[in-house]
């Protein structure tokens, strides 16, 4: 949380806690931040740079496809060569997901739906059990059981989440309780309607995510307007933005939406003026600078930066630290207070010594 401002939201819904690998899922852990290689996972080394790639941005459990045994030979080596957990994504087949599990991996996300009825499902809980594993039960509007596509029409929110909490029932009363739910809708509304009822009849914490929703920049507003509202109303304990691209962009959105939502804030957060016609500098210009020189900082800090000196102060006061350009100099902000003018062309100098020397005493007070 920013310590500037007061918590708003309504709480986080109480979930109970799950593990995958090392990480905690749901309860009182942060809603962690996971994506899914784009690479053919049977490709060891392709798979693994990209892996590394996600680890060293941030992710905290990444997923793989297994979509035949040759992917789930590859999983050992795989696990043997990295930190975080690894998933397995299955479908259709549940030995995959058994040899999935006895290769190691955290988690194994299945549709109980579809991996050949209720027998195949059951040993594929039973071996989760035994290997100390989590299992996500995955629900896509695109593959909803026919019963349910006959009882309600469409993939209905009370469809998703009837379907959702059917199978979540099922693994219940085989006793099994390491295991995450999720919902996908690829429609923003039916999205949130479904996890809005299925939070009424389950404790399992959410992934949450909008499916298919394509290519960045619309992708990452669509995320935000579907993944936004559900973690203002508390639901999310895990989350991932699709985008079909590199997979590494999905984690950054990521956390960058739950900074802008100010509720996993792990870096600076850098607010500036709109096109404004009073701006003195050349604004975007300077953002970009400060943005590059920040980016290894990893301690929550609001910055400001405002292109004129005539409202800056005012509109800096909410910011740890702030510049206000002017015309030759402007000036620099510390909670709100004045603390020196500075000539134009030192100015993002100054803010970067300054932004550095409170993400030095905050660490040292973490
Ligand atoms: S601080 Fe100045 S430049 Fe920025 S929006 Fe306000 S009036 Fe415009």
């Amino acid at each position: 949380m920013n310590a500037n401002e007061p918590n708003v939201l309504p709480p986080r819904r109480k979930t109970r806690q799950v593990t995958v690998g090392d990480v905690t899922v749901g309860g009182d852990a942060p809603i962690r931040v996971q994506s899914m290689c784009s690479t053919d996972t049977r490709d060891v080394r392709k798979t693994l740079e990209q892996i590394h790639r996600l680890e060293e941005a941030g992710c905290e459990m990444v997923r793989v496809a297994v979509p035949d045994r040759e992917a789930a030979a590859a999983l050992p080596e795989l696990i043997r060569n990295m930190q975080v957990p690894l998933i397995a994504d299955i479908h259709f087949n549940h030995r995959l997901a058994l040899e999935a599990l006895d290769a190691g991996v955290a988690k194994v996300r299945i549709n109980p739906g579809n991996v050949g009825g209720e027998a195949r499902a059951k040993e594929v809980i039973r071996a989760a059990e035994a290997a100390g594993a989590a299992v996500r039960i995955g629900v896509n509007s695109g593959s909803l059981e026919r019963d349910l596509l006959e009882k309600y029409g469409y993939p209905t929110p009370a469809a998703l989440a009837e379907s959702a909490a059917r199978h979540l029932a099922f693994v219940d009363d085989l006793g099994f309780h390491n295991v995450v739910s999720s919902i996908k809708s690829t429609h923003v509304p039916t999205n949130l309607a479904a996890h809005l009822l299925l939070a009424e009849q389950t404790d399992v914490p959410f992934h949450i995510g909008i499916t298919e929703a394509g290519m960045p920049p619309y992708a990452v507003t669509k995320s935000a307007a579907g993944l936004g509202p559900l973690l203002m109303h508390g639901l999310g304990d895990t989350i991932r933005i699709s985008l079909t691209t590199d997979p590494v962009d999905e984690i950054k959105a990521c956390f960058d939406l739950l900074k802008a939502l100010d509720i996993r804030v792990t870096s600076p957060e850098v607010v500036a003026c709109p096109t404004c016609g009073r701006i003195d500098i050349d604004l975007e210009e300077v953002v970009r600078d400060v943005e590059s020189r920040i980016a290894d900082i990893k301690i929550p800090i609001r910055i400001s930066v405002l292109g004129c000196a005539v409202n800056g102060p005012g509109e800096a006061r909410e910011a740890d630290i702030g510049i206000a350009g002017g015309k030759g100099s402007g000036i620099l902000f510390r909670d709100g207070e004045l603390v020196r003018r500075v000539p134009e062309d030192r100015l993002v100098d100054a803010l970067e010594e300054e932004v550095r020397k409170l993400a030095a005493e905050r660490e040292a007070l973490a």
